[in-house]
């Protein structure tokens, strides 16, 4: 693939394009061995995970559908505050769904755990978390994640779905930005 115009942006490359999607077709192929049988609801949280569900969803060979939910969480700048807000509910009903939420990165894991909190109330059969990415060291709260692409260090990164400021997830590779990038904004 032709070199992106913003990589003059990035200070390093943690993770490239082709690992990336080596983990996801892994993930798919557990994935559809998990759910043999079963109809599958992917549910990805805006906007971050648009990418990473679009690439899982090719690689899981079972019927499976995939709607969307947008929450803001109150952080600032580049870190979130665990109080969340649903700016766009799901269109599907989940009651006695399989259900498998898509999130490109577990930071604190404030905002997921606010989210399935909000899910499972609304009695799924079942439902389980995919992350392409997590900063362990950074956990507040306990979650149980079923399938697991990378932990990263804490650093704050970009690509492949994951934003600074609203750009940068068109990125193929999960990336570092240069320190002057932040200092600009
Ligand atoms: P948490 O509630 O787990 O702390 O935050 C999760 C959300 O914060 C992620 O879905 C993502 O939107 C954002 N986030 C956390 N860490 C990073 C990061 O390193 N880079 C980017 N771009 N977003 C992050």
């Amino acid at each position: 693939m032709k070199m992106s115009s913003l990589m003059p942006d990035v200070k390093e490359v943690l993770i490239s394009s082709s690992e990336i999607q080596d983990k996801v077709r892994e993930l798919g192929e557990i994935i559809t061995r998990d759910y043999s049988g079963e109809r599958l609801l992917l549910v990805g949280v805006l906007r971050g995970a648009v990418i990473v569900l679009g690439d899982l969803m090719r690689n899981i060979d079972l019927p499976c559908e995939i709607d969307f939910m947008d929450i803001s969480s109150y952080g600032t700048g580049t870190s979130s505050s665990g109080v969340v807000r649903i700016l766009k509910d799901l269109e599907e009903d989940i009651t006695g769904r399989h259900v498998l939420v898509v999130e490109d990165i577990i930071d604190t894991g404030l905002t997921l755990s606010y989210l399935l909190r909000s899910l499972q109330a609304r009695k799924p059969a079942s439902l389980e978390i995919c992350a392409l990415l997590t900063k362990p060291s950074r956990r507040r709260v306990e979650l149980d994640v079923k399938y697991l692409g990378f932990e990263v260090p804490d650093e704050f990164v970009v690509g492949y779905g994951l934003d600074y400021a609203g750009a940068y997830r068109n990125l193929p590779d999960i990336c570092v930005l240069k320190p002057e990038v932040f200092a600009k904004a």
